[in-house]
């Protein structure tokens, strides 16, 4: 990851590190806030490459150094990084005194020194407060990383000393980039980040045999009620509603069921790239010739009324029996 592919991601927090690099302004401390998956530990570490590398160019680093790979496979000597130890449930007091402890002396090889706390929420109530304490006294050339996902849950007393950065959620499109870059199929890929912009909501879609059924069952369903076959009910008897238990499972189906009455919209309006169910085309297209815009538009205004009784604990099946007499009446 490089800060100009930063700038595009997480715009605020690119541009208030490359212009503080740039002016060799760097803050003492920093708290790196925002949902999982949003780069906040990327860019961390792309900041660590950034200070360490030994053929930067303007604030880039090369990726390829002793000292930017030292960074990436954590080895850097001016560098500690902390985390909850694995079968801990909070981060100790004696990692933190551990990381005073290399404070103290003067840095390795460089001038500069660096420490990163992953997860600072869990640092235990001791662990804060020696942080706290070693925060206040002013330190030459270090920079410290907090990083967290629940910032609230840090003492304002340390958030009062860093500068906070807030990582927003990625946009539908950066997140479908990122499950793509994880080995996500791409049309899982596209309905998962429909549903969610949280990364670790949409990877546990996709990795979820459930979901991936859940779909299936829903394009299945949509087939029967498009085909005029007013088979429409038999199917969801048979087959769509044993897959669904409770309302959060049926409110995914609801969903699913109105991605593909959205993605005939677009395609009628001719904005291909936003349609979701993108390995479907060629059968969407061809439903959606048998449909008129204001047709479409009547059976999303269902579903959507369906998802608003799932909401009032109607029962699940009764809002699906309903919506699927409804949308065959259409077809
Ligand atoms: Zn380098």
């Amino acid at each position: 990851m490089s800060w100009k592919a930063f700038i595009e991601k997480q715009k605020t927090a690119a541009t208030i590190f490359t212009h503080a690099l740039r002016k060799n302004e760097l803050s003492h401390a920093y708290i790196l806030e925002g949902p999982k998956g949003t780069g906040k530990r990327e860019m961390a570490q792309l900041l660590a490459q950034t200070l360490f590398c030994e053929n930067r160019k303007g604030t880039e680093p090369c990726h390829e150094c002793r000292n930017c790979r030292r960074v990436l496979s954590g080895n850097h000597p001016d560098i500690v990084w902390v985390k909850k130890e694995e079968d801990a449930t909070l981060i100790k007091k004696e990692q933190i005194t551990y990381l005073i402890k290399e404070f103290a002396y003067r840095s390795v090889e460089s001038q500069m020194k660096l420490f990163i706390i992953e997860d600072a929420d869990l640092m235990s109530s001791q662990a804060a407060n020696s942080l706290l304490k070693f925060i206040e006294e002013p330190h030459q050339n270090t920079v410290a990383l907090l990083l967290t996902e629940h910032i609230h849950q840090l003492l304002d007393t340390i958030i009062s000393r860093c500068q906070v950065l807030t990582f927003s959620a990625l946009s539908r499109k950066n997140l479908e980039e990122k499950l793509i870059e994880q080995g996500i199929s791409k049309p899982l890929a596209t309905l998962s980040s429909s549903l969610t912009n949280r990364y670790d909501e949409a990877i546990s879609y996709c990795k979820d045999e459930w979901f991936a059924n859940a779909r299936l069952l829903v394009i299945q369903l949509v087939q029967k009620l498009l085909n005029s076959t007013q088979a429409g009910l038999s199917t969801m008897y048979e087959h769509v509603a044993p897959h669904f238990k409770d309302q959060k499972q049926w409110d995914i189906a609801l969903d699913l069921l109105l991605f593909w009455y959205r993605d005939m919209m677009s395609i009628h309006l001719d904005r291909l790239g936003e349609v979701v169910y993108c390995d479907k085309l060629d059968e969407l297209k061809s439903q959606t010739l048998q449909k008129s815009l204001q047709h479409i538009a009547d059976d999303m205004a269902y579903i959507l009324k369906a998802k608003r009784q799932l909401l009032l604990h109607v029962n699940g099946l009764s809002v699906m029996e309903e919506l699927i007499v409804k949308l065959q009446g259409e077809a």
